[in-house]
Order: structure tokens, then sequence, then C-alpha cells
């Protein structure tokens, strides 16, 4: 029953977006990130890494 809440809940058009900290573009919400989507920053791990290039 929770389970079928959730699929009614996480609709596509309706996914939260953000937008990534390198490379300014839009990315949607991802299941992986459903426990920590507060302190996503980048849209993948490939920008993630890319904010060390960055800041030196
Ligand atoms: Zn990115």
């Amino acid at each position: 029953m929770k389970r079928r809440f959730c699929l009614f809940f996480m609709k596509k058009e309706n996914l939260p977006e953000k937008i990534c900290l390198i490379c300014k573009r839009p990315f949607s919400w991802r299941k992986k990130w459903s426990k920590d989507w507060e302190n996503v920053k980048y849209c993948s791990e490939r920008c993630r890494r890319n904010k060390k290039k960055l800041i030196t």
C-alpha cells in the first residue's frame, strides 16, 4: 500500500529540480537521492568530482 502511494506521488512531471553547481544544468530528482535530496548539489558523480578542480 505504501509503495503504491509513492508511485502515485512521484509522477514525472512533478519531480523536483535543481541546478547543478558545476555545469549549471537543471537535473531532476532521482530515486538514489531520495534520502538526501536536500544535500544534492550536482547532477552527477562527474560534476561532483569537478568541484575540486574548480576550487584549485
Ligand atoms: Zn552537472
